[in-house]
């Protein structure tokens, strides 16, 4: 098994659109509030339907997003300005218009790339909801220009958005791995172990701790496979594989509803592929 990091070639990570996308921090907003239309509406994206195939509306302002507050420039996409803007819960879609989930756990239809681009804009509606206020002084904050970023111009905290590290391992022992459930998940669907970083944590030692706490055994050789940008909401997921090294499997039953080690020629149901948690499966837990 290969410890150099594969490709991680999966949706909310911006990579996915390659050269396609350029994002709003670089060079001015364009004159003219035209382009593709980023429509989100709770965790929804927007669409109309080409034949099967989800598209972003494109062109000037939909009918009915004209009261709306201004959008937000994201970036450019297939050399066209992207313009991110919001409906309320309870608001009526624009005629010919299809809200899809960005969530993948809901099952979405939506194509990787416009999930990175959902994604994307679920951040930047999230950051803006979230930083209109000094953390610390409580003034309303400005735009940094040319930046996401916000300044106070009482007490000048400057900050940019949040993201925040999480770990998730997959631990393994031979020819069988470690996978975990919550409750509430689909029946017999498992996953892996995942924890935020705490204060003064490094990345492997909270893949140990999380391993420790919530399953009970002790781990070495935890290795580096790929990360994945995870917009629910701010989330970077970064992915390691572990060997077991000891310990009998006690589960916090605060924290999970179950967790076992399945061979790795009899796994069950798994998180969809959208997913680092499938990604890292598909790619480690191999017998
Ligand atoms: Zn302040």
């Amino acid at each position: 098994m290969s410890p150099t990091p594969l490709s991680v070639h999966l949706p909310f990570n911006r990579e996915i659109l390659g050269a396609t996308f350029t994002p709003a921090k670089r060079g001015g907003k364009p004159a003219v509030t035209e382009g593709h239309w980023i429509i989100l509406q709770d965790q929804n994206l927007i669409v109309q339907r080409e034949g099967d195939t989800p598209t972003l509306p494109c062109g000037a302002c939909p009918p009915g997003l004209d009261a709306m507050t201004p959008p937000l420039w994201l970036g450019t996409w297939q050399d066209t300005p992207c313009w991110v803007a919001t409906l309320p819960a309870d608001a009526k879609l624009p005629a010919g218009l299809h809200a899809e989930t960005v969530v993948p756990m809901r099952g979405t239809s939506l194509p990787d790339e416009l999930l990175s681009l959902g994604g994307m804009s679920l951040q930047a509606v999230w950051w803006e909801s979230t930083s209109g206020h000094c953390p610390r002084c409580g003034e309303r904050t400005e735009r940094i220009e040319g930046e996401w970023g916000k300044r106070c111009p009482r007490c000048r905290y400057e900050h940019y958005p949040h993201l925040h590290p999480a770990t998730i391992v997959l631990v393994r022992d031979r020819d069988r791995v470690l996978l975990t459930r919550k409750a509430g998940w689909a029946p017999n669907r498992y996953a892996l172990v995942a924890g935020f970083v705490d204060n003064g944590e490094s990345l492997e030692g909270c893949v140990a701790r999380e391993i420790k706490e919530e399953v009970g055994v002790d781990v070495k050789d935890i290795t580096y496979v790929g990360s994945q940008n995870w917009p629910f909401p701010s989330q970077v997921m970064i992915g390691f594989v572990a060997t077991y090294a000891g310990g009998d499997l006690v589960i916090d039953r605060e924290e999970l509803e179950d967790a076992r080690w399945f061979p790795c020629n009899a796994l069950p149901g798994l998180p969809s592929r959208h997913s680092i948690s499938r990604f890292i499966i598909d790619n480690y837990a191999q017998p």
